[in-house]
């Protein structure tokens, strides 16, 4: 694969949670070896991409990859993320239900907010709501056809004013950034005393991720997740960081009943297209289901 391409720089990095050294290779994906901290337990791809290459692949082909029809191209990103605009949408919705719960409306930051579906929604329910992207193609869409306030920056560069937002948002994202911690740490300058954070991220102590190992597709996208939480490593940060852990929950999303087909058949190609022949017989493709395969999480914490 592209990644095992001569000329590529690659880099060891130490435990981004206890700083250590010591680790043991669990896995191997595409020849991205998978290490566990032998101190903390924290899981991570080591060797690993220097940041620039890294980032290479969010650019518009990150938001349409083919590799989910099947192709052999390396395997992330989304399929259509604008043709699953309402599956997001209605995911996001019931997101952002329990953060009003938690959190009185007020300035709120979408880390990675990609084309800001769920800005939208923050906004059309009465936040006064930013969002930073890296990704140009995704930036573009949110600024230019949402209308949105967004900025196409990292949070170290975007300088937001300390102590100044009331909910800080970051949906499947810190399994992709270089540095989760120091990540951490900057949303923490910036959120308001006793405001909210809401981290969304695949969980690798689920049992789906236990059952799954190798075949589960979060660690099949090695190319872009790096870092491996689970509710015990991500609360370990979280907490070294000064962060009060007020809630962990496991985060399912919508699907229309054809997506769901599709991506079934990535795990299982048989059972998967019999289930396709039947929903195409009974006109269910375009229905739109809550799944919860209980192997993604979201914690609130508050900054003390
Ligand atoms: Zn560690």
């Amino acid at each position: 694969m592209e990644a095992a391409e001569k000329g590529d720089i690659w880099e060891f990095v130490s435990c981004n949670l206890c700083n250590s050294d010591s680790s043991k290779k669990i896995m191997e994906v595409n020849g991205f070896n998978i290490v566990k901290c032998k101190k903390c337990g924290l899981i991570y791809v080591n060797p690993r991409l220097k940041e620039n290459k890294l980032h290479q692949i969010y650019n518009e082909g990150y938001f349409n990859n083919q590799a989910f029809n099947g192709s052999e191209l390396p395997f992330y990103g989304y399929e259509g993320y604008i043709e699953e605009k309402e599956d997001i949408r209605a995911t996001f919705s019931r997101r952002l239900k329990r953060i009003n719960k938690l959190c009185r409306k007020g300035r709120l930051l979408d880390i990675g907010c990609a084309f800001g579906f769920f800005l939208e929604l923050a906004r059309d329910d009465g936040w006064d709501a930013k969002g930073i992207e890296i990704s140009e193609h995704a930036y573009k869409y949110a600024k230019n056809v949402l209308k949105l306030p967004v900025f196409n920056k990292t949070l170290e560069k975007a300088e937001f004013k300390q102590n100044s937002f009331d909910a800080v948002t970051i949906f499947d994202v810190i399994e992709h950034l270089p540095d989760p911690k120091s990540m951490l740490k900057e949303i923490r300058k910036i959120l308001k005393p006793n405001g909210l954070l809401a981290i969304t991220t695949p969980n690798i102590g689920s049992i789906a991720a236990r059952l799954l190992g190798k075949n589960w597709e979060e660690v099949k996208r090695v190319r872009e997740h790096i870092y491996f939480f689970s509710e015990d490593t991500l609360k370990k940060m979280l907490e070294s960081l000064n962060f009060e852990l007020l809630k962990t929950e496991s985060a399912g999303r919508f699907f229309s009943v054809s997506m769901l087909v599709k991506r079934g058949k990535l795990y299982n190609k048989n059972i998967f297209t019999a289930i396709g022949k039947v929903s195409n017989a009974l006109g269910l493709n375009n229905k739109r289901i809550y799944v919860n395969p209980y192997y993604k999480m979201t914690m609130y914490a508050r900054k003390m």
